[in-house]
């Protein structure tokens, strides 16, 4: 395949990585009708799985003629893709292209069971490597710059293979290493390499600049890294978790957003750092919904909902109207930039929230509260939902960690520090219990939850 890459020089004194990131609102939309038409075109004569949905709920396919019309397609949620990869192994009947046409795949962690396997054609390997870039450029990363990858490298997540692809397509050097490597070996990779730029999870960042010189005699802060590019979970837009990476290392934090059954990133924060930018609108069109009526919301800011996807130049694996299980609010509408459209944080995932005498909760809502607490607390977090399902008439249960350097005598008042804050805040009553510093796992290649389904085995009981 040859590969075609951007004209470094025109980009390098670019404000965006492509024009359509400042396109005015009418002009993406006016995209995105067009595509969209072609997109069903394309399903109807090469979809199976979409054409049985289609005929299920009576819709024709010619009556669906703009995004405003899109809305009465059905939602395709993540078990009909389940349902689908069973029905037809490996990338089930949602596959539209000829299986030989493929030539990259990618999985997804899969919360239960087997990974979910998605195909990609080399068009929809431009697509997905174009929309990364535009991601990557807007979170501050140029031609040139060293990058250290540190995110999971293995086992065919998109954090790993096609971040490297962006990132070499960029003009940029991607250092490598993953999160897998292990933490000795990506500080070692820091103070020999000296990239410019780190990409990895918040969490595994915060863990990684706390342990540098200790771990290579150098401190985070004295590393020469300039920018943090974090993604992969929320942490990133959490003010508390943000000032103290940009303290440890020295270095700005922008995030990242995007997923697997759509592309990689296309989500993007820029220097102002007020929140992330969609860059593809052209590739993918985002709606934000109410989840529990399904209902569109406009892209308003204050208001908030699920993201729900649409792919609109796919072959592969195309998805329609597809739920994300983000779950953002919208915090502008306008940035210095110049980059159009709604800018987001993403504040969990519908998997993660939990209902507390019926009020919504999201365990890293907790964990911000938590992160305010240093160093009466370390900043790690546990929720313990004992319960079964996600709603719960009780006081929640959080254990929280103990700081480093604080002795037990200090726990009291930590407590009630914690349960005021949880309460004042998101009007939530919790039943803290403090428990030692080191008590649980850090972040590291696997994604930490922050959620505990059973009390945690931490020895002797300490604290209240
Ligand atoms: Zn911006």
């Amino acid at each position: 395949m040859q590969r075609v890459m951007p004209d470094r020089a025109a980009k390098a004194d670019a404000r965006f990585f492509d024009p359509i990131e400042a396109a005015s609102p009418d002009e993406v939309r006016q995209i995105q009708n067009e595509r969209l038409r072609s997109q069903l075109a394309y399903l109807k004569e090469h979809s199976t799985f979409y054409q049985k949905r289609f005929a299920a709920a009576g819709i024709d396919w010619d009556d669906i003629g703009s995004v405003e019309d899109l809305a009465r397609v059905p939602f395709t949620v993540k078990q009909d893709l389940r349902d689908s990869l069973a029905a037809s192994p490996p990338f089930g009947e949602h596959l539209a292209a000829d299986p030989a046409d493929l030539i990259q795949m990618q999985a997804s962690s899969g919360t239960t069971g087997s990974p979910a396997y998605v195909g990609l054609t080399e068009r929809d390997v431009q697509v997905w490597t174009e929309a990364s870039a535009r991601s990557l450029f807007a979170c501050g990363i140029r031609a040139g710059n060293k990058v250290l990858h540190g995110l999971s490298l293995s086992k065919g997540f998109v954090g790993g293979l096609p971040v490297f692809q962006a990132i070499q397509y960029m003009g940029a050097l991607d250092l490598p290493i993953g999160a897998d490597g292990g933490v000795d070996r990506l500080l070692v990779a820091c103070r020999d390499l000296r990239p410019e730029v780190i990409f990895a999870t918040p969490n595994f960042l915060l863990y990684l600049g706390q342990i540098a010189e200790a771990t290579i005699g150098i401190p985070a802060n004295q590393l020469g890294v300039s920018r943090l590019v974090v993604g992969g979970e929320p942490g990133g837009g959490i003010p508390a978790i943000r000032e103290q990476l940009e303290s440890i290392w020295g270095a700005k934090v922008t995030e990242n957003m995007g997923g697997t059954d759509l592309g990689v990133m296309y989500w993007a924060e820029c220097e102002h750092q007020r929140g992330m930018h969609m860059v593809a609108p052209d590739f993918i069109l985002a709606e934000l919904i109410d989840p529990e009526t399904g209902e569109v919301i406009p892209f308003t800011p204050g208001t908030s909902g699920e993201l729900v996807y649409t792919g609109l130049v796919r072959e592969a694996s195309p998805v329609l109207r597809f739920r994300s299980g983000d779950h953002v609010e919208v915090v502008d509408d306008s940035c210095p930039c110049g980059r159009t459209g709604p800018m987001i944080r993403c504040v969990g995932r519908t998997d993660d929230m939990l209902i507390v005498r019926g009020v919504n909760l999201f365990p890293s809502a907790v964990q911000e509260i938590v992160g305010e607490l240093l160093p009466a607390a370390s900043g790690v977090m546990r929720v313990l939902a004992d319960f079964e399902g996600h709603s719960t008439q009780s006081n929640l249960k959080i254990l929280v960690e103990r700081g480093e350097e604080r002795g037990e005598e200090g726990d009291p008042a930590l407590k009630e520090e914690v349960e005021r804050r949880v309460r004042n805040r998101l009007s939530v009553k919790t039943d803290v219990q403090i428990v030692p510093f080191g008590s649980f796992e850090r972040p590291g290649a696997r994604k930490v939850s922050l959620t505990l389904r059973n009390p945690p085995d931490l020895g002797t009981p300490h604290g209240n």
